[in-house]
């Protein structure tokens, strides 16, 4: 079987059709992602087209040359649309038929329709416009670390540059067509690229989607959903990593407990008390240092680690975060609250000495810095493998 352009037209509407059942199944899992439509109706339109062109003697004129251009410039309107969804923008229905309604309306006015070389120009454009704008779109989220949307843009940038030629080819020989879609050496190449590129886009398509998922599901393994700190299972692995990398380096666990939390709760109501939760914990965030991990352990209670720190620093981020706290109009509802913290602290640099052990002296200082009045800062001091608290007192 050679490559004939019957053939390939035909292997393209296969692998598009498989495609769009591909993205169909996938949106039936995930139904409130509109993307997986847009895709799945996208590759469907496109098979159709294909359709169309494989038997150009045997249609009448308008079903060989506007449905299937029309269907073509249709399909990649969606498959536009998909990519905007992905991201997240405004995907309005009039953009995404704008290319169409434009063709069918040039095809409706004289010159145009009676020219083979302007129309083959016109959907070209258009074309490669679309396929372009679709790898515009996932080009310029590269902050959003998802490998496969490189795949996405080296796959869409392709076929629009295919798209671009074939715009050059109809500007400069389109005089010379004796139909509207010459069967030649340009359209077995162009028929090839996309053959290349229904595949790769489409899965690329499907493996952004999962690597969104799958970082999406590791976030919220790690952090806190009100207050997008750490969460205290990630903070512990963290911090286990962080010593086992270096661990005779001076380190710092501070435990920082919101003094009086119930009177906000019981006199601001619950949900003015999670916005103060959330507004100490940018606050700790911001002034804790470049290199601290600051987590949420507890209810109203944050740790902040620092590594590779002394103990003078570590004392003295312990006295930052409380001020900053003290110091920060932290609102809750319509109500500005004044909030405080107590702080209590523990400095090693004992490679030996586990986060059990940090946590817990830590937590004898802040219980310490509870009794001596609240918002205040208390240390326990580390001495080499001296452990000061034996079944939670303070021998100190
Ligand atoms: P102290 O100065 O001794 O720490 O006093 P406190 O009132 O802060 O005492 P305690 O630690 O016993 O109170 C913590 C309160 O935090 C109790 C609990 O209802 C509240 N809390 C825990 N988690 C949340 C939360 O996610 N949101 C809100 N709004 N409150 C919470
Ligand atoms: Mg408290
Ligand atoms: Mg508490």
């Amino acid at each position: 079987m050679g490559l004939d352009s019957f053939t390939l037209f035909a292997a393209n509407a296969v692998v598009l059709a498989l495609m769009a059942l591909a993205f169909h199944f996938a949106g039936r899992r995930n139904p409130d992602q509109a993307y997986w439509h847009s895709w799945f109706a996208g590759n469907l339109l496109l098979a159709v087209a294909l359709v169309f062109f494989m038997f150009p003697a045997q249609l009448p004129e308008a079903l060989s040359m506007i449905v299937p251009n029309g269907l073509l410039l249709a399909g990649f309107g969606l498959r536009w649309r998909a990519a905007r969804e992905f991201s997240g923008r405004a995907s309005p229905a009039r953009s995404t038929w704008a290319p169409t309604v434009l063709f069918l309306v040039l095809c409706a006015i004289p010159p145009v329709a009676g020219s083979y070389a302007t129309i083959y120009s016109i959907v070209n454009i258009l074309l490669a416009t679309l396929a372009g704008a679709a790898a515009w779109e996932f080009w310029r989220d590269r902050d959003e670390q998802l490998p496969s949307r490189y795949g996405l843009v080296a796959a869409y940038a392709l076929l629009s540059l295919s798209f671009a030629a074939r715009v050059i080819q109809g500007l400069f020989v389109g005089d010379s067509f004796d139909a509207y879609l010459p069967n030649d050496a340009m359209l077995t190449l162009h028929l090839i690229v996309a053959l290349l590129h229904t595949p790769a886009s489409g899965a690329f398509a499907l493996s952004i989607a999962y690597e969104r998922t799958t970082a999406k599901l590791r976030h919220a393994a790690a952090h806190d959903s009100l207050t997008e700190l750490l969460n205290r299972g990630a903070f512990e692995r963290e911090v286990t990593a962080r010593m086992h990398r270096d661990g005779n380096t001076g380190q710092a666990m501070l435990l920082l407990d919101i003094d009086r939390f119930k009177r906000v709760n019981d006199g601001y109501g619950h949900a003015a008390g999670d916005d103060v939760l959330r507004a100490c914990a940018r606050v700790v965030e911001d002034v804790a240092g470049r290199d601290a991990l600051v987590a949420r352990i507890g209810g109203e209670e944050f740790a902040v680690h620092l590594h590779g720190a002394t103990a003078h620093e570590a004392e003295q981020a312990a006295e930052r975060v409380r001020t900053a706290v003290q110091a920060a109009p932290i609102t809750a509802g319509e109500h500005t609250l004044n909030i405080t913290v107590s702080v209590g602290w523990f400095w090693h640099h004992d490679a030996g000495l586990g986060l059990e052990a940090m946590l817990r002296q830590a937590d004898v200082a802040l219980y310490r810095a509870k009794q001596n009045g609240r918002n205040r800062v208390e240390r326990l001091a580390g001495r080499g493998r001296i452990a000061y608290v034996l079944a939670g007192q303070n021998r100190s």
